[in-house]
Formats: C-alpha cells, structure tokens, sequence
C-alpha cells in the first residue's frame, strides 16, 4: 500500500525531468503501480480512510512523482457525493482547449509540494485529451472546471513542471482579474 512518504518531493530533481513515452504492452510493474496510485487517490479522498492512514488528500498522481520516469498519470475524480470515476491516462496528449481560463481560488495543490504556496495558475477551463488506456487502445476524454485542471496539472508533471513553476515569482496574482475562479 501506498503511503503519502513514498510519494517524492519538489527538492528531488526527477520531479523536474521529462517522462518517456510508455510502450505497450504494459508491464506488470506500470500495472500494478497504476492500480496503488488509485487506490491511494481514492482512499486518501475519503475522509475515514485518510485519517486512519495518515493519507494527504489527492486527486491525481503522475508516475514521475514515485520516481517512475514514465508518461502515465492517473485522476481519482469526485464527481458526486461519494462517487469516484477513475481515469488512466497513458502518453496523453492535450488536444484541444477552450479559450476561457480559470484557476483554483483557493490556490492548486499538488502531493509533492508540502508547503503553502501565494499565487495562481492559470488553466484553461475545458480540455479535450487523447491517450491510451492499459491494453493499449487510443481514447479521447474530455475535462472541465476542476477535472480540467486536474488533467493539466498531472500532463505538466510529465513534462517536468510543478505548478508553483507557472506562477509568476514577482506577481503571483498577476492577471487574476482576466480569469475565473473556481
Ligand atoms: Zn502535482
């Protein structure tokens, strides 16, 4: 089982390479980690279990941040109360986007960086990704408000980018009057 502790820090410089590409078929290795990586997303969403296993909440998880240097990311989202819809996302591509931006008022979050962090990051609204599931097979997804974010967010992780990287360092909320908060 997977614990918040394994999961790596911003300091550790494999956050900041790019992924490879993954080939298929899968390996059991990528399966079994894509499957922990749910597991934690989903547990540490669920107040009960995250306290009991001392699980710092998430919504997605991007291979790299196991150290795992590979182009693969996974997004427990609560859609409803209580109801989670699992995504796998393997050599994702974003494909198409809305023009409308917004950001997370609140500020983004991410499980690799454990301190407060003063800013905005702005994202577009709607996404339409392109990637492959576990057998291989093309799909298209499409994403918005905080799903959107989210799928931003971990596609950036593969590319070596951390959100706090996108925030500008003299003006954190620098045209936040342009955007929407969600
Ligand atoms: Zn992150």
């Amino acid at each position: 089982m997977l614990r918040t502790c394994d999961i790596l820090d911003e300091k550790d410089k494999r956050l900041h390479e790019v992924s490879e590409e993954v080939k298929f078929p899968l390996s059991k290795e990528d399966k079994d980690t894509i499957n922990t990586m749910i597991e934690y997303l989903h547990n540490s969403q669920i107040e009960e279990l995250s306290n009991k296993y001392n699980l710092r909440p998430g919504m997605g998880m991007s291979a790299v941040q196991l150290g795992i240097l590979k182009r693969y990311y996974v997004v427990v989202h609560e859609y409803e109360e209580g109801k989670f819809k699992n995504y796998i996302l393997i050599n994702p591509k974003l494909i198409s986007n809305s023009e409308e931006i917004i950001y997370v008022e609140e500020g983004e979050g991410c499980l690799s960086v454990n301190r407060p962090v003063e800013g905005i990051v702005p994202r577009y609204a709607r996404v339409t990704m392109e990637a492959y599931d576990m057998e291989g097979k093309k799909f298209k997804v499409r994403g918005r408000e905080d799903l959107a974010i989210v799928f931003q967010h971990e596609l950036d992780h593969l590319d070596g980018i951390l959100f706090v990287d996108k925030i500008d360092k003299k003006n954190p909320y620098k045209n936040k009057n342009k955007y929407r908060p969600i």
